[in-house]
């Protein structure tokens, strides 16, 4: 079982500015920050690790989010970073990378798009990995990034409207760390997630029917999933969904978890604002 002693989880949050849409149609500015880890919105105040204001840099966020969890993955640990929050918060904004994508609970491979229904196994030591899935060797941040723009490119023809896509489905990004001193003759290895979320807006405001109501069902099933594995690390109900099993040992012992909750700051999506504050208010 998870020791939670070994475990920490922050919550950071981040508001981008209004869009040209929000400014257009007038829509209010509504957070007011108090000093550099609270928000209000509606006169009720919010408090996390960090809260990042609509001016800040994505190298300050960097610093601040994921600089200490890749050292961390250096020396061993497991990490992982979330975004979560509704669609056109920032999430794929704030993770600058997007590998394989979980929709409708089917896992498909990003660089071999040919795999579109993976299954999740457990090894001897009984840590859970997506069988089949491709693994590339890579030895340097360029080929780590050729990487990416390889998985972005499947992504792109496999789907006709990729905003729509994207916004219903997880994508997850493992980094793989192998070390070895060849003088001790000691290893090292340790994993990277980086998971960019599928919108968590509510069913009702999309008036969503059918297929897609079935679609909406499984992500809010995913969404709450992940939110209790995190607000619960003594019993965790990992077997809920995909998503919280092939997740397991990153959030489970030895791990680094960083949740950056992703809001628009406009009146409009106060409410969803709301509901994503109150899931990193319970990540906590
Ligand atoms: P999501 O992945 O949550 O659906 P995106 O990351 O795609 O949202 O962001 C939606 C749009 O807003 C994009 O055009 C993105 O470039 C822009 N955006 C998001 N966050 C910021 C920010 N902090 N500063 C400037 N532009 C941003
Ligand atoms: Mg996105």
């Amino acid at each position: 079982m998870a020791d939670p002693a070994e475990c920490t989880i922050k919550v950071m949050c981040r508001f981008r500015p209004l869009n040209s849409s929000e400014v257009t149609r007038g829509d209010k500015y509504i957070p007011k920050f108090q000093g550099e880890d609270s928000v209000v919105i509606g006169g009720k105040p919010y408090v996390f690790d960090r809260v990042f204001q609509s001016n800040t840099s994505q190298e300050q966020v960097y610093t601040a989010c994921a600089q200490q969890i890749v050292k961390d993955v250096l020396g061993g640990y497991n990490g992982t970073i979330f975004a979560y929050g509704q669609t056109s918060s920032g999430k794929t904004h704030t993770m600058e990378v997007s590998y394989f994508e979980i929709y409708l609970d089917k896992i498909r491979d990003l660089l071999d798009v040919s795999k579109t229904n993976l299954s999740v196994h457990e090894d001897k030591n009984r840590v859970p990995y997506v069988k089949g899935c491709t693994e590339r060797f890579v030895s340097s941040p360029e080929e780590v990034m050729d990487t990416i723009d390889e998985g972005k490119s499947n992504r792109h023809v496999a789907v006709t409207n990729m905003n729509e896509h994207s916004s219903r489905s997880h994508s997850i990004f493992l980094i793989n760390v192998k070390q070895e001193n060849t003088q001790t003759e000691q290893k090292l290895s340790g994993k990277l997630y980086l998971v960019d979320l599928a919108g968590s807006e509510k069913v009702s405001k999309t008036g969503a029917e059918g297929a897609v109501l079935d679609e909406a069902k499984n992500i809010n099933k995913s969404l709450s999933s992940l939110g209790n594995v995190i607000s619960a690390l003594a019993y965790v109900p990992y077997r809920d969904s995909k998503m919280t099993r092939i997740l397991q040992d990153s959030l489970g012992v030895n791990c680094r978890t960083t949740i950056v909750i992703c809001c628009s700051p406009s009146s409009y999506n106060e409410a969803e604002s709301k509901s994503t504050l109150m899931f990193g208010q319970r990540a906590k």
